[in-house]
């Protein structure tokens, strides 16, 4: 039985990282997320060979999104946050898709840091609407902000993202900076013949910019079901890479439950993080939830299995303790550990537009 009054697991790990994808809309095809492009087309070709999955009819979404109306309101969002705070958990990222889709998300950030036990609100963007919203997110009471930048050519950038947007992602890390929504990170997903050369790039732009950059692994969990291993740049091979040019001198985790190994990086103060979850698991000590946007928890990124809340959010259904009986219950079944490296692995079905990375 889990504690009273909290969200604890069968492995004794309490939940206080609720990830909340807000839309699976987004104006970006990232080859890694969502690729439906031409471009991931050819990327994908020459190691794809093998693969299960059909190239998809150009043209055609590859990626089913849910209905308008199977999308969780803000409504029930907010009250899934109020219980699961009731429950201990006391950080939420908002992401998505692109959340700064969502029409009223000022609203619903302002609604989140009402709640006196959130002494954690963030938000994960690609950052094209987020010149737009920056102020108003800041004054609604976001905390701080990671932005997506997996490219620092122009062209490569596209090729990436499929959108011609560096010079606006990169605008809106300096207004990031300039509004105190610190401490900035910069997410950078590395992939094999398609950015791993600009690794330490990536790096400098950290100390330049005074930004956190974080390096992270691919993780199958693309749309199109095309990752494999000989996509993955490991942390390690990073880590390497980075230190060829620049000295790299481990940090201590900043919190036990962190996913990112830090570094620092150089002579001052400039940090880089390493996400490694395909080659060095940090299962341990997770102590995240998920909730897609249509309204299921997830208790890992890589479950099989997800768990509708909606029949606890409907209407004539008005009392929180079904919700907490209900959570309570789902995270006894999170899972001690991710098997990506088994042999018998199967990708989830749900993209990571839909989970919320
Ligand atoms: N659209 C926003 C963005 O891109 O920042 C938020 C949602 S996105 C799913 C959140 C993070 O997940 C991004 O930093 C993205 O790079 C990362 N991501 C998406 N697909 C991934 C994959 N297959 N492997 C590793 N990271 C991935
Ligand atoms: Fe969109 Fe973010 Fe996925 Fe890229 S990673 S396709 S920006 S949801």
């Amino acid at each position: 039985m889990s504690h009273p009054g909290v969200l604890q697991d069968s492995y004794k790990r309490v939940i206080r990282d609720l990830r909340i994808s807000i839309t699976d809309r987004c104006n970006f095809n990232c080859v890694y997320c969502l690729p439906d492009t031409e471009e991931a087309d050819n990327f994908f070709k020459p190691i794809d060979q093998g693969a299960k999955k059909p190239s998809p009819v150009p043209g055609k979404l590859i990626y089913p999104r849910k209905r308008r109306s199977q999308i969780l309101t803000f409504e029930e969002i907010i009250r899934v946050i109020r219980v699961a705070a009731s429950l201990g958990v006391n950080k939420i990222r908002i992401t998505g898709g692109e959340p700064l889709l969502r029409r009223g998300v000022e609203s619903l950030i302002s609604q989140i840091a009402d709640i006196d036990s959130i002494c954690d609100l963030s938000l994960t963007t690609n950052g094209t609407h987020f010149l737009r919203l920056a102020k108003n997110l800041k004054k609604a009471g976001l905390g701080r902000v990671t932005l997506s930048l997996d490219s620092l050519d122009r062209d490569n950038f596209k090729k990436i993202t499929s959108r011609d947007g560096l010079d606006e992602v990169l605008e809106s890390i300096r207004l990031a900076k300039s509004l105190g929504l610190a401490p900035v990170k910069v997410n950078a997903v590395i992939i094999r013949g398609l950015n791993d050369h600009e690794i330490v790039r990536l790096a400098r732009f950290a100390m330049d910019e005074g930004v956190i950059m974080r390096f992270i692994e691919f993780m199958p969990l693309d749309s199109r079901q095309a990752w494999q291993r000989d996509h993955v740049v490991s942390g390690a091979e990073i880590a390497e890479r980075i230190q060829s040019k620049y000295p790299l001198t481990p940090l201590p985790a900043g919190n036990p439950s962190e996913t990112s190994t830090r570094w620092s990086l150089g002579q001052g103060t400039a940090e880089v993080g390493i996400i490694a979850p395909v080659t060095q698991p940090f299962c341990g000590s997770c102590n995240r939830l998920r909730l897609t946007a249509d309204g299921k928890i997830r208790t890992c990124l890589f479950s099989q299995h997800e768990h509708d809340l909606k029949p606890c959010l409907s209407h004539g259904s008005d009392s929180n303790e079904d919700l907490v009986a209900r959570l309570q219950q789902i995270v006894l079944s999170k899972e001690q550990g991710h098997r990506i490296s088994e042999p018998d692995y199967v990708q989830p079905a749900s993209t990571m537009s839909l989970i919320g990375g």
